[in-house]
């Protein structure tokens, strides 16, 4: 029998860590435990053990230590992880490559710092789509170009529109030619980079966020911020139309479910987070040994979240995983888990 030549498409998987300064109020209750070392190499202390304890002794057994291909310490702007671990992908988001950017880490560990961020220190988001405007700018061919922006949440394995005031639940569809959509979802078309800060943050004051014993203001929804880059090119024989499409995504709190103390809706919500998170874990991993051994099924139909990513996970694509870390002694359990996670994934 002929077997199909089978194509080599492997995504490129990048990780990356973050960990942010510690807060005045950290700052008053105790000293920061993550050690950031050559830029590539995290250490967590143990934060039971005293300052004193840890200067006389040689022996770090009690350390933790990983190591990833990019790691920020606390003293890091968002522009910096930006430069270093995303910048170039953009490029190819331009010619029509697709790309997915996200952050991983339990909630207060700094992912909506590092995807929207603020006035001071633009996120993620902000950046790239800085980067797409300038380089279309500085484009000398002859096509022409079409940004169109969509952010969108995923709660309860339900997806509702962060650009539309009061959203309904909206469905996927199978498009023939576009792949996985989301119907009915809002796509404003985008001149420039100036008012997309404000629109990141009214989309997010319209996430679904809940307290629970974890955290104050902890949020449960993924929230995807896709942007579509249309070139069409005009050579003598025909026109063609390339797309390029870059999804940057704030996840949901990777905290597990079991250590929020709350019943209910609470806990539902939680089930279906780690489900979505779950599906993403597994999907990271698939395409880690893809890099590694060559093809692997990827399960991307698990889940919402997973579906609608799809395109950016696969085929010629590019995946950064930025997990965010916070340096509080408090903490010591959620950042060696994101770590662990992080390290897996590679
Ligand atoms: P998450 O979205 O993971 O729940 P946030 O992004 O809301 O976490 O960050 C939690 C807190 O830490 C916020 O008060 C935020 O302003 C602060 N923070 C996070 N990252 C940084 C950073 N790199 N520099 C300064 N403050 C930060
Ligand atoms: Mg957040």
């Amino acid at each position: 029998s002929i077997k199909a030549p089978a194509t080599k498409q492997t995504t490129t998987l990048t990780v990356a860590v973050k960990c942010r300064p510690l807060t005045e109020k950290e700052r008053k209750r105790g000293r920061d435990i993550v050690r950031v070392k050559d830029d590539k190499e995290v250490t967590v202390l143990d934060p039971d053990l005293s300052k004193d304890y840890l200067d006389r002794v040689q022996n770090r057994t009690k350390e933790r230590k990983y190591s990833f291909d990019y790691a920020f310490g606390p003293d890091c702007t968002n522009s910096d992880v930006y430069k270093t671990s995303i910048s170039s992908t953009i490029a190819g988001v331009v010619q029509g490559l697709n790309a997915t950017v996200f952050a991983y880490g339990s909630t207060g560990s700094g992912k909506t710092y590092t995807m929207a961020g603020t006035k001071g220190d633009p996120g993620l988001m902000v950046l790239s789509l800085h980067t797409i405007f300038d380089l279309i700018k500085s484009d000398t061919s002859s096509d022409e170009f079409e940004v169109t922006c969509s952010y969108l949440e995923v709660y309860n394995e339900v997806i509702y529109d962060l650009l539309e005031k009061s959203s309904g639940h909206l469905e996927l569809r199978e498009d023939p030619e576009q792949g996985i959509i989301v119907a009915g979802l809002r796509c404003i078309k985008v001149h420039s980079a100036d008012k997309i800060l404000e629109l990141l943050n009214l989309g997010n004051s319209r996430r679904k966020t809940e307290s629970t014993e974890a955290n104050a203001t902890s949020s449960r929804s993924h929230a995807v911020l896709e942007i579509i880059v249309k070139r069409k090119q005009r050579n003598k024989y025909k026109n063609q139309v390339v797309r390029g499409k870059l999804a940057l995504v704030d996840l949901a709190g990777s905290e597990r479910a079991s250590e929020t103390n709350s019943g209910g809706q609470k806990l539902r919500d939680g089930a279906n987070i780690n489900r979505s998170l779950l599906a993403l874990a597994n999907c990271i991993n698939a395409l880690g040994k893809q890099q590694k051994k060559g093809l692997a099924y990827v399960p991307y139909r698990n889940s919402k979240l997973t579906r609608i990513l799809k395109d950016g996970l696969s085929g010629n694509s590019r995946t950064i995983m930025i997990a965010t870390i916070s340096p509080a002694g408090n903490q010591y359990h959620h950042t060696v888990n994101t770590l662990k996670y992080a390290d897996r994934a590679k």
